[in-house]
């Protein structure tokens, strides 16, 4: 039985909520941004300022040369997170199976439910487009519909705004053939280049490179991307709070740019060390073997394991093995840094180690403050100075950030 799964996007999210809720603002270029007295970057345009050339990411500078009358809308974070909270309540009156993908993105599994709404898909999604409009702000969406996750957003791109597209399976292999491959979710810019040196420039010929060069040029990510050329995708849509146990926990980072700098590379993994702990000890796991994940500028991806003595959810513990693997395999480095990751597997639950050094007793208790301070002010209100500043750790000193955190907010 072919799936049918939704992929939901809304149009202009941002800019279209400021629109509803200041009439005034409604069919003008706007652009929705941080403080606008300040540098700040343009998150989000109405389709009026679209048509200007204006796109999320510029300067408001950029984006006033393009439209001297562009009109700037200092963002308000909690109403958006608010919207798409109610947004996702609606969607799951369709399906229990919604996957929030962003702020202002979802994929639902329609498979059993549209049979409910009408003779065909497409029903479904004008039925949910109709709520949408009806009862969440007048906000409009533009619905893909296909048989995997990857096919719908894809499709729900082809149709904006307001659009409903559906790609049927059979329908997938002629779509692909001449699109270049990184109109796909999830190959970016870099990959576009390293695909188009092998030759490789539509999912077409992505769907028929042979695998072994595909691995051999980006390791395990390799076989995946081919079967993306080929528009497969089974990963089934997962609704928060249902994702399966865990048995392992990692994070990865793409830094901003490439760079060879050691002191911004440890400073990086230590936040993303900080990051893993603080999931496992929300989890109640602790893990022995720790992972690093290196993706230099070319792709090239070093995998490096270590096994701990003991279990542990501490963050310090962990940077520390993830430092030596990183001191032992990497330095000097051979070429810039694109990504890192570090992960925990081996997990065991329930069962707290038993901490018997004075040391570790004090990691721990460190710890706990860190979350505890983190759980109520949000993600990164404290973080260990030397996970900001581009430096080697001489101790672990903490220091507060000023102002809000921007928890709970994706902006793409
Ligand atoms: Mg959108």
């Amino acid at each position: 039985m072919e799936r049918v799964i939704f992929h939901v996007d809304m149009n202009a999210f941002f800019a279209a909520v400021e629109q509803r809720a200041r009439p005034g603002l409604r069919g003008k270029p706007i652009i929705v941004c941080g403080n606008p007295e300040k540098r700040t970057v343009v998150a989000a345009c109405s389709y009026e300022a679209k048509a200007y050339g204006i796109k999320n990411g510029m300067s408001i500078v950029e984006a006033r040369q393009l439209c001297p009358h562009i009109i700037p809308v200092a963002g308000d974070p909690e109403k958006y997170v608010d919207i798409s909270h109610r947004l996702f309540a609606l969607m799951r009156h369709f399906t229990p199976a919604v996957e929030i993908f962003s702020i202002d993105e979802a994929f639902l599994d329609m498979s059993g439910a549209w049979p409910g709404f009408g003779p065909e898909p497409e029903a479904a999604a004008r039925a949910l487009k109709r709520r949408i409009r009806e009862e969440v702000f007048d906000l409009t969406c533009s619905i893909g519909i296909g048989p995997n996750k990857l096919i719908a957003k894809l499709a729900s791109g082809l149709r904006k705004p307001d659009g409903l597209v559906r790609v049927r399976a059979a329908e997938v292999p002629a779509l692909l053939e001449d699109l270049p491959v990184e109109e796909l979710c999830g190959i970016g810019p870099h990959l576009k280049v390293y695909l188009n040196e092998m030759t490789i420039a539509t999912c077409g010929e992505l769907g028929r490179a042979p695998e072994a060069a595909l691995v051999r040029r980006f390791g395990v990510i390799g076989r995946a991307l081919k079967r993306m050329g080929q528009g497969l995708d089974e990963s089934p849509v997962t609704p928060m709070g249902q994702e399966p146990e865990a048995k392992s926990m990692g994070h990865a980072y793409t830094l901003p740019r490439d760079t060879e700098d050691i002191g911004e590379l440890r400073g990086t993994l230590l936040r993303l060390c900080e990051q893993v702990a603080r999931r496992l000890r929300a989890d109640r796991a602790c893990g022995r073997t720790v992972g690093l994940t290196v993706r230099y500028r070319d792709f090239t991806t070093l995998l490096r394991h270590t096994t701990l003595q003991d279990p542990t959810d501490a963050g310090l513990l962990i940077y520390d093995a993830a430092l030596r693997l990183f001191a032992r395999h990497c330095e000097p480095l051979p070429q810039r840094v694109r990504l890192l990751g570090v992960g925990v597997s081996e997990l065991a639950r329930g069962e707290r180690q038993l901490l018997c050094l004075e040391a570790a007793r004090r990691v721990e208790r460190m710890d706990r403050c860190l979350d505890a301070v983190n759980d109520r002010f949000g993600d990164f209100t404290l973080v260990r100075a030397a996970a900001l500043a581009p430096l080697v750790p001489k101790s672990h000193g903490f220091l507060v950030k000023n102002g809000r955190s921007p928890r709970g907010l994706v902006l793409r």
